[in-house]
């Protein structure tokens, strides 16, 4: 399935379709690394669109009880500049 995208909003470039890995957070906190994401990527600002339906999906996905396909743990540090 081919999902077609307006131009970018912010610079009319084209939007292309690509898999990419998507940080689904809840306010700060990251509550999934979700993989294999459908978005539209701008061509030449790199800004990402999401259709509703994947929306939804990656939603339902963040929130699914069934066993992730991996988990990761990785450092939470805090930059001391001032
Ligand atoms: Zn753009």
């Amino acid at each position: 399935m081919t999902r077609r995208y307006p131009k970018c909003h912010f610079c009319e470039g084209r939007v292309a379709e690509q898999r990419i890995t998507v940080d689904y957070r809840w306010g700060e906190d990251l509550v999934a690394i979700l993989k294999n994401v459908p978005a539209g990527v701008c061509e030449v600002c790199g800004e990402q669109y999401f259709k509703a339906q994947v929306v939804k999906a990656m939603e339902r996905e963040a929130r699914s009880r069934t066993k992730p396909k991996e988990m990761q743990t990785v450092p939470v540090r805090e930059l001391k500049v001032a």
